[in-house]
């Protein structure tokens, strides 16, 4: 077996997986989660589990052959997933954006067979906040919640200090009830914050108002760049062509997120909010700026707002959070 360019860094060099809907983002890191090599790959959209725990253990291997390592020399690798993650047994289930993900499968043990390195699982938007608590712009505090805006709307809290799950599914501020009987949300109910402000939603909301005859260039945007869905890249060209539709539901997706994110901060008095996601990172301070806004109408203690970031660790956030899964 050949020697490992970086004999100092293999024994505490550690690995992370951002598994997404979308891409696989793996990173191996040196112990202060400097990142020695990365790679992505698209999620599979066919197949099951087991064809996604392969494309994973593929990406962490070309990220660890970046890094001169081989994976089995890493001292663990952490893995932020979607779905119900048992992080004691090593499963993931009901991982809807997942192809064929709906029952318990023991990723954890696929994968360690796969790299050779033990596996440690967490949920996807729980690591990325507490990267954003350990590494990035929650740094200065003690609680904040991290509000990922992409196709849905992910919530994360630390209080106190220490990552809350409640009783597992703690967290989820794009399920907070903005409107009584309002518009349907992908989660099967009425009025959710990501009913207005998440990705799939706004979509399925202007595919709907355009096919009823409301003009908008969202979909020849998507067409002349190869996208089959509105990415956070297309409602941004839109909204740069000034684009009546786009706009309307960014406005409304903006006042949805400064309600939901209010009412949290009203229950729990959190001393930051960190905006993340791929709308939220795209968009950045701008809209950092009109979230904090809509936020203030509706915060009980107006008087003393919490502190409002864009997520610093930007779309590594959740690699770099599984990687710290690794430690604990
Ligand atoms: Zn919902």
């Amino acid at each position: 077996m050949p020697a490992p360019a970086h004999p100092a860094s293999a024994a505490v060099a550690v690995g992370g997986i951002d598994l997404g809907g979308t891409k696989i983002e793996a990173i191996v890191t040196d112990a202060s989660y400097k990142v020695l090599g990365g790679a992505r790959h698209p999620t599979p959209t066919t197949g099951g589990p087991a064809d996604v725990a392969n494309a994973m253990a593929a990406a962490l291997t070309e990220a660890a052959k970046a890094a001169s390592l081989e994976p089995s020399q890493l001292r663990g690798i952490g893995v932020g997933s979607p779905g119900t993650v048992d992080a004691a047994a090593g499963t993931v289930s009901r991982a809807d954006n997942l192809p064929g993900w709906y029952a318990s499968f023991p990723l954890a043990a696929a994968l360690q067979s796969a790299l050779g390195t033990k596996i440690a699982l967490g949920n996807d938007v729980s690591v990325a906040t507490n990267a954003e608590f350990v590494l990035g712009a929650g740094r200065p505090y003690r609680s904040l919640l991290g509000v990922f805006w992409g196709t849905g709307v992910g919530g994360g809290l630390i209080l106190d200090g220490q990552p809350w799950h409640g009783r597992g599914g703690a967290g989820e501020i794009g399920h907070t009830v903005i409107v009584q009987d309002g518009r349907h949300c992908p989660c099967g109910r009425r009025g959710c914050v990501e009913a207005y402000a998440g990705r799939a939603a706004m979509e399925a909301r202007a595919r709907k108002l355009h096919a009823g005859g409301t003009k908008t260039k969202l979909f020849e945007l998507a067409t002349e760049h190869h996208r089959d869905r509105l990415t956070s890249g297309i409602w941004e060209r839109a909204l740069e062509h000034g684009d009546k539709l786009a706009t309307k539901l960014i406005d409304r997706a903006v006042s949805a997120l400064g309600a939901g994110i209010a009412s949290a901060v009203n229950l729990l008095d959190v001393e930051a909010v960190i905006i993340g996601g791929g709308l939220g990172v795209r968009f950045g301070e701008p809209y950092r700026v009109r979230i904090a806004a809509a936020m203030a109408p509706h915060l009980f203690l107006d008087s003393r707002p919490p502190a409002v970031h864009v997520a610093a660790l930007g779309d590594l956030g959740g690699a770099l959070g599984a990687a710290l899964l690794v430690e604990r």
